[in-house]
Order: structure tokens, then C-alpha cells, then sequence
């Protein structure tokens, strides 16, 4: 199984073109779409999901075209949107319920049964008779990951599903995604590197409605290994520093700031070598389209 994406564009009518000839092969197994905001992703999420539409391009899903037969799309989609409304006092059990009612799910029993191993699956079961508007951050997250598995489906598209988490609903959020990915194309669009680095076996970076990277984390890191070097410095160096060096990111420690620069030979000037990781990838392909206070 395999989704297609060729030269996809979309501009709206603000005369923003949020996709930029975006061409991807998105195979079996979670998928990272990585991009600051403002990047595309969910354009191309909601474009993908037949939710809107895209001015040229086309897009495959095992011979199914998604632009045009965008029923069979639906009938083989799990989508979790970036923000999605929820009736407050509809518990749980019940909103299921109904949403496999409309996907056609069999008789009442068949869909007790669904219901409630969905609801295990995700952890909720205890939660059931809850109205959905008393659920936290990972709860609701977790309930959008149920809904968006009624049916079985072989794509799953999940649009910034961590923002907003706290770091103990992030990790209990990705052991529940990681389970996923198996016999499924997964799609996670995030700006947090880091859910790319625990979850995906494949990826791509975007960046003003452009792709400029895709590939295994693994390749990724090929192309910046050894040329990461890191030094901390006073805030108020930065600007000299900016104009020396490429400088890819910058972070505050314990009030010193900690630089990372790129560059193919040994800037010297107290910098040391350093090993790169998956945000070093991430930065050095996007601080070459956009200015890096921005990011
Ligand atoms: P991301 O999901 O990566 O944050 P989006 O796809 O939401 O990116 O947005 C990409 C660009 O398109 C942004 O500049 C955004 O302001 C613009 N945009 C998104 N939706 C609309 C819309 N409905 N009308 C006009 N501009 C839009």
C-alpha cells in the first residue's frame, strides 16, 4: 500500500499559496510531516482527508484517485482534524455509537462490541459515561484517535495531534500511535521534531508550502552528521554570531545561550564538533527558507 502525491498546489484566494508543487511517496507505517506553522500541513492533511481542494496535482491511494473518487477515500479514511468540535454533554459510548452508525457499522450489537474494544483500546473505557466536555487535553486526543478508527481505516491522518499535551499525555498519546502504524499508512503532521524522532520511520520536512526534505530520520541526519558544532556564548553576542555563521538554532541554558551553527569545515573560535540530531536536521533545512527568529 502506497500513497502518491504528485506536484500538489494549492493557493487560496488571499492569493497565499499554502502548497507549492509538493510531490511525496508515503509508504506502509507511520509517516512524520514535519513544518513550522504556517508550512502547509494542514492544507495538504485536509486536501488529503477530500475536505478541500487542491488546484493542480495529483494523488493515489492504491490506484484509488483521492481528488476525484473521494468516496472510496472515505470509506478507507481515519481522520483526526487539528481542532475538532465535541458535543460537551455526549458521553463517550454514545458519540461513538452514532459516529459508527454513520460509517455504516452493522446492527446494535455489533457496534456495542466495537465501541467498547475501541474504547479499551484507547483507554477510555472507565471514561464512558463521561460528557465528552469533561475530558482533559490526552483524553480528548485519545477519544479523536477511536473515532478516527471506526471502519478499519488504511489511511489515518493525524494533524498536530501532541500540540497542547502535557509531557505525561504526550507519552501515553504516543504509545497509542505507535500501535497504529502496522498494517495502516499513518500520517503525522507536527511541528514537534521530537514526535517525529519517537514515532516515524519515514518523513518529510516542509516549509512554505514546499518540501524540502523526505526520507528516513536516518537519511536526514546523514546530510548534517558532522557538520553540527555547538558553543555557548552571551545573549548579547548573538547578532555577530548571526552574521559569522550559519546558525541553525539557539537555545537558552541555565541563562547562557547555547549556539549551533552548520558548516563543512571546523569554525574553530571555540566552537566543538558535536554529534547532530533529528532537530539539527529539521533546522538546517528550514533556517535556509526562513529567517530563524521567526521559527
Ligand atoms: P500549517 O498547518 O503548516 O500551520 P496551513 O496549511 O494551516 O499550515 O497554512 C498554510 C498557509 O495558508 C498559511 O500562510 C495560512 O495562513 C494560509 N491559509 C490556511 N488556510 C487558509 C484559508 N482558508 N484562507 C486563506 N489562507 C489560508
Amino acid at each position: 500500500m502506497e500513497l502518491s502525491i504528485k506536484n500538489l498546489s494549492k493557493t487560496y484566494p488571499n492569493g497565499v499559496q499554502a502548497l507549492n508543487n509538493v510531490s511525496l511517496t508515503i509508504p506502509q507505517g507511520m509517516f512524520g510531516l514535519l513544518g513550522p506553522n504556517g508550512a502547509g500541513k494542514s492544507t495538504l492533511m485536509r486536501t488529503l482527508a477530500t475536505l478541500q481542494e487542491a488546484d493542480s496535482g495529483t494523488v493515489t491511494l492504491d490506484g484509488i484517485d483521492v481528488l476525484k473518487d473521494k468516496q472510496s477515500v472515505r470509506e478507507r479514511l481515519g481522520y483526526l482534524p487539528q481542532d475538532f468540535g465535541l458535543y460537551p454533554r455526549i458521553n463517550a459510548e454514545t458519540m461513538l455509537d452514532h459516529i459508527a452508525q454513520m460509517k455504516g457499522v452493522g446492527n446494535k450489537a455489533e457496534r456495542k462490541e466495537l465501541v467498547a474494544s475501541l474504547l479499551n483500546r484507547v483507554n477510555l473505557y472507565k471514561h464512558r459515561k463521561k460528557g465528552l466536555g469533561t475530558y482533559s487535553g490526552g483524553m480528548r486526543q485519545r477519544f479523536g484517535i477511536a473515532q478516527a478508527l471506526v471502519g478499519n481505516p488504511s489511511l489515518i491522518i493525524v494533524d498536530e495531534p501532541t500540540a497542547g499535551l502535557d509531557p505525561s499525555e504526550r507519552n501515553r498519546f504516543y504509545n497509542l500511535l505507535s500501535e497504529l502504524g502496522e498494517n495502516t499508512i499513518v500520517i503525522l503532521s507536527t511541528h514537534i521534531v521530537e514526535d517525529v524522532n519517537t514515532l516515524c520511520s519515514n518523513m518529510a520536512i516542509i516549509c512554505t508550502g514546499e518540501v524540502l526534505m523526505q526520507g528516513t530520520p536516518k537519511e536526514g541526519l546523514a546530510q548534517v552528521n558532522g557538520k553540527i558544532y555547538q558553543k555557548s556564548i552571551d545573549k548579547s553576542e548573538l547578532e555577530h554570531y548571526r552574521e559569522e555563521y550559519q546558525v541553525i538554532s539557539t537555545k537558552l541554558i541555565a541563562g547562557k545561550l547555547s549556539l549551533r551553527v552548520e558548516s563543512d569545515t571546523d569554525p574553530g573560535n571555540g566552537f566543538e564538533s558535536t554529534p547532530a540530531d533529528l532537530e539539527d536536521v529539521y533546522f538546517s533545512f528550514i533556517s535556509k527558507k526562513v529567517d530563524p527568529i521567526t521559527i
